[in-house]
């Protein structure tokens, strides 16, 4: 388990300043000079060592996505992109970040943006996000007046910054829907390839990175790829943002290791299972696109991308939603469901029509008002929309809905049995 010594983001509950001095006392903007002045391949490879993998659902290396730019800067100019539309429902860390420690992911930024050549870089929230733009942009301004970024630095690397404020669409938290949402059009996703880092924002190398991958980056570079690659398993090191929602004592917004277990991160931080373990039913760990975990398979399971893979979930965003047996888990997946149906931007036709349908046919059963065969074809039309889709999206509506039946097939037979059970007459009730 992490000790406070090991913690990065060290303002997470807000008990200090979000300010620029205050941020400096623990810790931000020391050595950035020293790190702009090592190559951006150095850069590249110590995150590569790090083993930093995207914190914002997908996993993917993040060393080795910032070696897919161009090496030399020819006739476009590069990007960086931070994906700040944290949409994902039960995610809720880079807010933090944003609020208590801005000053950590500026620095990031610019870090990142010296290691793929960029003089740019665009911070994209989401819509909703009101009081962290407002604390991002102090902090920016605060940067600039400071000199640390800006042209002319005194860091080093001439750098700018610039928040950019979404209208409130989840899809927009899909990279190039958000790329496009930057430009100005309709947030749709585009068709890949070409991917970003070959013609991303205005057709130029483009990386489009989460909040929270970047801003753990210049404490990795300060401490050391060793550091960082000393916590939790191979291939799922560092430290961690869990965000644990749902029917635990205290949830919480936590930093921890990689790999810790769900029951040590339960019973650590959030104060143990509401009604304790025994009424534990199931869990969501990775936020609301990911299938859930029935309590049986996650109590002693670590809490990394590997492992809940091999769940056949996923440690996605890290926001871990909890539910005990008061939990009406059917009803879950179809308000969930109903989520995705709503932020479907449209353009496939097994998104658009696939999600509406799953929403209304779980509708149904959760009411006990199916059919039995409507499970296996429910499952049919999950299976039609997964991996049929320009983006993630159609996936992320099957893929809940999979979970649901694999773990509780039965509890939908039960509801579907019950309904259609010949009603007892109650002796002398008055049924006119
Ligand atoms: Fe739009 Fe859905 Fe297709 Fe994604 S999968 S592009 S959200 S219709």
């Amino acid at each position: 388990m992490l000790q406070d010594k090991d913690r990065i983001f060290t303002n997470l509950y807000g008990a200090h300043s979000p300010g620029l001095e205050a941020a400096k006392k623990r810790g931000a903007w020391h050595l950035t000079r020293e790190m702009l002045q090592q190559t951006p391949e150095w850069i590249c490879d110590q995150i590569k060592a790090s083993g930093l993998r995207g914190r914002g659902g997908a996993g993917f290396p993040t060393g080795l996505k910032w070696t897919f730019m161009p090496k030399e800067v020819r006739d476009r100019p590069h990007y960086l992109v931070v994906n700040a539309d944290e949409s994902e429902p039960g995610t809720c860390k880079d807010r933090e970040i944003m609020r208590h420690d801005p000053h950590l992911l500026i620095e990031g930024c610019m870090v990142a943006s010296y290691a793929m050549r960029a003089h740019a870089c665009y911070v994209y929230l989401r819509g909703e996000y009101i009081a962290e733009r407002e604390a991002l942009e102090k902090a920016v301004k605060e940067a600039y007046e400071a000199g640390l970024v800006g042209k002319n630095n005194k860091n080093g690397w001439d750098f700018d910054i610039y928040v950019h404020h979404g209208a409130g669409a989840y899809i927009c938290g899909e990279e190039t829907a958000l790329l496009e949402s930057l430009e100005g059009k309709k947030g749709q996703p585009r068709l890949k390839p070409p991917f970003p880092a070959n013609a991303g924002l205005y057709g130029c190398p483009t990386t489009v990175n989460n909040v929270e991958s970047i801003a753990v980056a210049p404490t990795i570079l300060r401490r050391g790829a060793e550091w960082f690659a000393g916590f939790g398993r191979p291939n799922n090191t560092g430290t961690k943002l869990f965000c644990v929602s749902g029917h635990v004592n205290k949830p919480c917004n936590v930093e921890e290791e990689m790999s810790i277990t769900f029951r040590d991160l339960i019973e650590t931080h959030c104060g143990g299972i509401r009604g304790g373990w025994d009424n534990l039913k199931a869990v969501i760990p990775g936020g609301s696109s990911v299938p859930m975990v029935p309590a049986e398979q996650i109590m002693d399971a670590y809490m990394d991308f590997d492992t809940l893979r091999d769940l056949r979930s996923g440690l996605g965003t890290a926001a871990v939603i909890v539910m005990d047996k008061s939990t009406d888990l059917i009803q879950a997946i179809a308000r969930i469901s109903y989520f995705y149906k709503h932020e479907s931007c449209g353009q496939c036709t097994p998104c658009r029509e696939g999600t509406g349908w799953m929403w209304r046919v779980l509708e149904r059963m959760a009411k006990g008002q199916a059919e039995m065969s409507d499970i296996d074809m429910l499952l049919d039309v999950a299976s039609q929309v997964e991996g049929h889709t320009i983006c993630a999206l159609g996936d992320a509506a099957a893929w809940p809905v999979q979970g649901l039946i694999r773990h509780f097939r039965h509890e939908i037979e039960d509801r579907i049995s019950e309904y259609r059970a010949p009603r007892t007459m109650v002796q002398g009730a008055n049924v006119a």
